[in-house]
């Protein structure tokens, strides 16, 4: 007979298990986006309940999902490190932010009250406040002070479900300064458990002086070489890189010139467009698509490109955008919403699934747009910009892990993904939509890769031995509450 097989994690008897997709799609688009698929418990042929489990091996990746019967069978003699009975429960994929400005010091509180009274974002800018307000108290503030800021923050979207995070930098604006704030990113996503995935954003505000013009011209010259060596390295992680194209700050024609090096040098592309202006940020996909494919070894360009934002998007740049096979387009609809300006331009949600183009969702976490919450996010695509619950959580999974280029790993439980999950104590996954605020008080435990890094105090402690699926299935249920030790929160660690 065999060894049996060792396993990290088995959760079994859900009341409802979310996969989101299970063939290995990148994206669900158009009619799609709004048909995610839901597993739900079942009868048996005696009227007994039969629950849905979901296996993840020793690699932290998924190994299985179906219902506890088959698995049952399946697993019989494997061995499982830990298990987690959620009778009851909801197992949904972990969220994903696509889009956050999570490193900085200092605040804009004031800002916000000076907005609520009618200033707009270029007279705050222009006061001394805004943008560079930031960078200046960024720039006082030691490197372990942004760390635990930076730290902290990401705790608290851990404990709102969010399990891969997009980081931007630039509240450096110069080549230095943003490298110590990538090198606080990448201590961040090599010693806490969420997945960061992480943007250089050097190009967030022309530094006071230069001009626009010189100073694209040399983070195309000399940042992106000095970035992608520093990679290269392991001194910093960097997976994309953002420019804010915008009236006023980066045009097209600059944006291009940074994007096309950033491009040419391996990094994805993730772009702010048309936020405040229509200053035509879809006109760069086209542009970058052709650079590629002028060039021989970029002559097949496989990856999404991605643009945030989008509130002053025209028509003819929703055409554009549909017509791109690879593109995502980035929704943060607390942006304008947290200021208040509701009856201004929104993101056209409707307009670009209806004209299939895959939607993501992110917070915009930062200084002047202060909520960790994905959920609250979700929420408020719903109310404000008419999505429907589905397209708002497949715009926080899998769609925001495709505007990454990561969801051949994350954004769906089906096989070979990563383990990453949420176990919610509801009857159905929309509650989290459907409850506004306090979500930790739903979300019963975060898992990364198999592993619970969160769970709600007060925690239980058990000393785990491990199990085979036939006793795990067979014991009461009250004496498999899940193991978990104080030390265990990753906060203390
Ligand atoms: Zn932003």
């Amino acid at each position: 007979m065999s060894r049996p097989t060792t396993h990290k994690l088995l959760i079994y008897s859900a009341k409802q298990i979310v996969q989101i997709s299970k063939n290995g799609e990148e994206v669900l688009k158009g009619i799609k986006q709004d048909q995610p698929i839901i597993l739900n418990e079942k009868f048996g042929d005696n009227g007994e309940t039969i629950g849905l489990s979901i296996v993840i091996d020793m690699t932290g990746r998924i190994e299985a999902v179906d219902f506890d019967d088959q698995i049952k069978c399946q697993f019989r003699f494997a061995i499982f490190e830990q298990s987690l009975c959620a009778k009851g429960l909801v197992i949904l994929p972990g969220l994903i932010d696509a889009h956050t400005h999570p490193i900085w010091a200092g605040d804009r509180v004031e800002e916000f009250a000076m907005k609520q009274k009618g200033a707009t974002y270029n007279e705050i800018t222009l006061s001394g406040g805004g943008i560079y307000k930031t960078v200046r108290e960024t720039d006082l503030a030691s490197d372990e002070k942004l760390y635990n800021l930076l730290k902290n923050r990401l705790y608290h979207m851990m404990k709102s479900g969010t399990t891969l995070v997009e980081c931007k930098s630039g509240y450096g604006l110069g080549l230095e300064q943003e490298m110590r704030l990538l090198t606080i990113l990448k201590r961040a996503n090599d010693e806490l458990p969420l997945t960061l995935s992480i943007t250089y954003l050097g190009a967030h505000a022309v530094p006071s002086n230069t001009n626009v013009t010189t100073f694209a011209q040399e983070i195309a010259d000399s940042h992106i070489p000095f970035l992608l060596d520093a990679y290269l390295e392991n001194k910093i992680s960097l997976q994309n890189v953002d420019v804010f194209c915008e009236t006023g700050y980066f045009d097209v024609e600059n944006s291009f010139k940074i994007l096309k090096a950033a491009r040419r040098a391996g990094f994805n592309i993730n772009v702010h467009g048309d936020e405040l202006t229509p200053i035509g940020s879809y006109k760069l996909v086209d542009m970058l698509r052709r650079d590629a494919h002028s060039c021989n070894v970029y002559s097949v360009d496989q990856r999404y490109y991605s643009i945030s934002h989008l509130e002053e998007l025209s028509q003819e740049g929703i055409e554009v955008l549909a017509k791109d096979c690879k593109f995502v387009a980035v929704l943060l609809p607390l942006t304008k919403f947290i200021l208040g300006i509701t009856d201004k331009n929104k993101p056209p949600a409707r307009q670009l699934i209806q004209n299939d183009v895959p939607v993501a969702l992110g917070t915009d976490f930062n200084p002047s747009s202060h909520c960790y919450s994905m959920p609250i996010a979700m929420y408020t695509a719903v109310v404000t910009m008419g999505m429907t619950l589905e397209e708002s959580l497949v715009a926080s999974t899998l769609n925001a892990a495709a505007s990454l280029n990561m969801s051949q790993d994350y954004g769906s439980l089906e096989r070979d993904k990563m383990g990453d999950l949420l176990v919610l104590d509801c009857s159905d996954w929309k509650h989290l939509i459907y409850q506004l605020g306090n979500h930790d008080q739903l979300i019963n435990y975060v898992i990364k890769r198999g592993s619970i890094i969160y769970g709600r105090a007060p925690f239980r402690y058990s000393k785990g031995e491990p199990q085979t699926g036939e006793m795990i299935f067979a014991q009461k249920r009250e004496k498999s509450l899940p193991i978990l030790t104080k030390e265990e929160n990753w906060l203390l660690l």
